[in-house]
């Protein structure tokens, strides 16, 4: 699985089209300007009113008591971890989920604790599923204390969790004496998709954090919520890790902005990625994944190109797009990319497979 983009091979010509992520935005000149701006102090010792400001706006929008701000989603997610669990703990999530797939192992790294991963279609698992994954208590099992979703799903396809889905989930979670944490990387792709207010969607997770980097266009920055208590513990760790920082607000500001002007026109991605989507169907050879939100996935074994194979070709013509399998392709629209660019990306795919054969 390919998570950073490999160094251009020289002579390649500048990405015109990006769709390798939804993380590829550039802060735009106005989202710059409110950083300069930014009133500042140091966040560490929680004098930094921009973050501060940031914290308490998060808290509101998803219903929770409080919010730290964290230099990314990975440090969102390990420090959820480290703060709900202890080293022996089992942490139920879905087989394809970031925490499992993509954090260096970090669960057993640093918390001690073991993922198990739960199997189901669109990267969610059902209510059935997890209850089946529930051991008796005994000395012999792990304990376990933690259930993770990840909204949207990414290696799902950028699928949305229905709310009756994560509500049945969290439930049973807590009568099982569970806690729940939501990985919300793309949380708002999924409200604006689904039309639900975030504090609703949330509402069964003791903790939920939203990336900034992921399609909001901000440079760096997520924020992790949950009840006064667990964010005070959770600020710890925070500490332990060195994601204290000092002047954050310049970064704080650029969320705060994304916040104000960033969020509804997801809607623009979604209706991009729909474009994309059947676009790329069109194509002899590719199937796609119907998208939900930003991320268009596809598979390529009809046109006797590997993912791999297909992407390098078109990127010798400035379109970027990423593999995610042998097969599987992902593109993703975000901010940076517009209509127009949605269908000179699909002309140069088709060029590119139609021209192999
Ligand atoms: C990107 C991503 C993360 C990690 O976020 P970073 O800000 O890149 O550390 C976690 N979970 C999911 C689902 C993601 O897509």
């Amino acid at each position: 699985m390919v998570h950073a983009p490999p160094p251009p091979p020289p002579g390649l010509p500048p990405v015109r089209v990006n769709l390798y992520s939804d993380t590829q935005t550039k802060p735009t000149p106005a989202m710059k300007a409110a950083m300069v701006a930014a009133e500042l102090g140091d966040e560490q010792a929680g004098t930094d009113p921009t973050v501060t400001a940031l914290c308490e706006r998060m808290a509101a929008l998803l219903g929770k008591e409080a919010a730290v701000f964290l230099p990314s989603g990975t440090m969102c997610n390990q420090v959820a971890i480290l703060t709900h669990c202890r080293p022996g703990d089992e942490i139920l999530a879905h087989e394809t989920a970031h925490i499992l797939t993509s954090e260096g192992g970090g669960a057993a790294a640093l918390t001690g604790a073991q993922i198990t991963g739960l199997s189901g279609p669109q990267g969610q698992f059902s209510l059935e599923a997890l209850q089946a994954a529930i051991r008796p208590k005994s000395r012999y099992a792990p304990p376990q204390t933690l259930v993770e979703v990840e909204q949207t799903a990414n290696l799902g396809g950028g699928a949305v969790w229905p709310l009756a889905t994560l509500n049945a989930i969290a439930a049973f979670a807590h009568e099982c004496g569970m806690a729940t944490h939501m990985d919300g990387a793309r949380l708002t792709n999924a409200t604006v998709a689904a039309g639900i207010a975030p504090a609703e969607m949330v509402a069964g997770f003791d903790s939920v954090w939203l990336d900034f980097t992921k399609g909001l266009g901000a440079p760096l920055g997520a924020v992790l919520c949950g009840s006064s208590e667990f964010i005070g513990r959770a600020w710890r760790w925070k500490q332990r890790l060195g994601g204290s920082m000092r002047q954050g607000g310049i970064c704080a500001a650029a969320c705060l902005y994304a916040l104000d002007h960033h969020v509804d026109r997801l809607a623009e991605d979604h209706a991009n990625a729909r474009v994309l989507a059947r676009g790329l169907a069109q194509i002899e050879g590719i199937t796609v994944e119907v998208p939900q939100t930003n991320l268009v996935f596809f598979d390529t074994t009809g046109t006797g190109l590997t993912a791999e194979a297909l992407a390098a070709r078109v990127r010798r013509e400035g379109v970027a797009f990423s593999a995610m399998g042998k097969y599987r392709g992902r593109a993703c629209t975000h901010l940076d990319v517009t209509l127009g660019q949605i269908e000179d990306a699909v002309s140069v795919i088709r060029h590119a497979v139609t021209t192999q054969r």
